[in-house]
């Protein structure tokens, strides 16, 4: 069966709704599971410890879901690959594939930027992990023979830096590679295929869609891992809620239309930014001069619907332009039917080291835009609206004609500043 990638995305996962007689896949709610045969259920429960499939009875919904383990399998056949297993958030899933490494070894490179909270794991020692941050460049030097995992993001968060995947896995060797492709969706994407042995979604962003899930999966060709991860899951119990599962699965089916209909927005808002005098930079793939690895049309189906850009005023006059917008909402995470905006120096990144922070290029003028499914020319008018506010001297305009004749002076000479 050789369907095309948008008829997969209406069918995955979803084998066995005719012999169950339903259109619509099923919510299992269950916690716990009747046990007719002592002996069967002991056996499924050592199974699904080690990391296997239920044998027949899931015995507890910490174990096995039969709502997440169809959302698994439609991922699964988006990615290309054999298993996923799903998590209760982004950052679980990055944990468990950390943990999963532990076993193999005690050593991770990883690739910045990174996402803030991930940065943040992997610097911080929670996990028992050393852990070295290098560009693709000083990679090969940096492998030992206990390194269990390279980490990298493509395109990065937030500065939407692209990284060659098959160059990174011809450089790691026999070292297994991550790739969060939570930007890229599996629409533009596809990691394993480029011989990356685990792919990482934050489920949260494109997958789930309508910012109003938390989820995280990790999909593989590699049974071991698909093992372990499912181990650890078993074992932490960062499981992922059955309705989440339901509403992900839904999400599948309209990911390609979306990645693509928000894809176009961004093309046409990172054009008119990048033009506008106010902005010093705009960040996205699809411009000259953003892409020096030919990324796009090679590894990447197009430059997807992330852009960042950056203003010369630094955080003062991102503060201004958030602050007039009327339709874009200021708020942190991405990837949903309506556009988000948020400052990721003061946010989503303010975890990250200082000095990373700079050399990723996460500035105090940087904002991030999640473009989602409005009408361009309506954002392009509500962010026209917010460069013009950025300028420092506009909110001062309303103090013209103060009452107060104690504050008139000084506002009074502020204005004409
Ligand atoms: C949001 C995000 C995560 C973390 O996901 P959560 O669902 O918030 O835990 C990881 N990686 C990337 C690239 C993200 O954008």
């Amino acid at each position: 069966m050789h369907h095309a990638f948008s008829t997969r995305a209406v069918h995955a996962g979803r084998k066995d709704l005719h012999r169950l007689g339903v259109h619509a896949p099923p919510i299992d709610l269950s916690s716990t599971y009747p046990i007719p045969d002592l002996s069967e259920a002991a056996a499924s429960l050592a199974a699904m410890a080690e990391g296997r499939p239920p044998l027949g009875n899931p015995v507890y919904a910490r174990l096995h879901n039969p709502t997440t383990a169809r959302f698994e399998q439609g991922l699964a056949e988006l990615e290309g690959a054999g298993e996923a297993v799903a998590f209760a958030s982004g950052m679980a899933a990055v944990s468990a594939c950390l943990l999963a490494a532990r076993q193999r070894g005690d050593h991770v490179l990883a690739i910045r930027p990174l996402y803030g909270g991930t940065d943040h794991l992997l610097a911080s020692e929670l996990l028992g992990l050393q852990v070295d941050f290098v560009s693709p460049d000083e990679l090969a030097a940096a492998l030992r023979p206990t390194t269990a995992l390279v980490i990298l993001e493509t395109p990065g968060n937030p500065t939407l830096d692209l990284v060659d995947i098959a160059a990174v896995v011809e450089i790691a060797g026999q070292v297994p590679v991550l790739v969060d492709s939570t930007f890229a969706t599996p629409v533009l994407q596809q990691p394993l295929a480029l011989g990356a042995r685990l792919v990482l979604h934050s489920g949260t962003k494109y997958l789930g869609g309508h910012g109003d899930v938390l989820a995280g999966v990790v999909a593989t060709d590699d049974p071991a891992w698909a093992d372990s991860l499912r181990a650890v899951r078993v074992a932490t119990g960062a499981v992922l809620h059955p309705l989440a599962a339901f509403l992900l699965h839904r999400g599948l089916a309209t990911l390609p239309l979306r990645v693509r209909a928000s894809q176009a927005g961004a093309e046409i808002l990172a054009g008119r930014l990048a033009r506008h005098p106010l902005v010093e930079r705009v960040r996205f793939p699809g411009l000259p001069g953003e892409d020096p690895l030919g990324i796009v049309g090679r590894q990447m189906a197009g430059p997807g619907a992330m852009l960042a850009f950056e203003l010369s005023g630094g955080r003062d006059a991102a503060t201004r332009l958030m602050a007039a917008l009327r339709l874009i909402t200021p708020a942190v995470s991405l990837g949903s039917v309506d556009s988000l905006i948020q400052h990721p120096a003061g946010l989503t990144h303010q975890v990250v080291d200082a000095a990373a922070k700079a050399s990723s290029g996460i500035s105090e003028g940087l904002l991030r835009l999640s473009v989602g499914l409005e009408d361009p020319e309506d954002l392009w008018e509500d962010l026209a609206r917010g460069l013009e506010a950025s300028q420092a001297a506009a909110p001062l305009v309303r103090f013209e004609a103060p009452h107060s004749s104690l504050l008139t002076g000084s506002r009074m000479r502020l204005a004409r500043g």
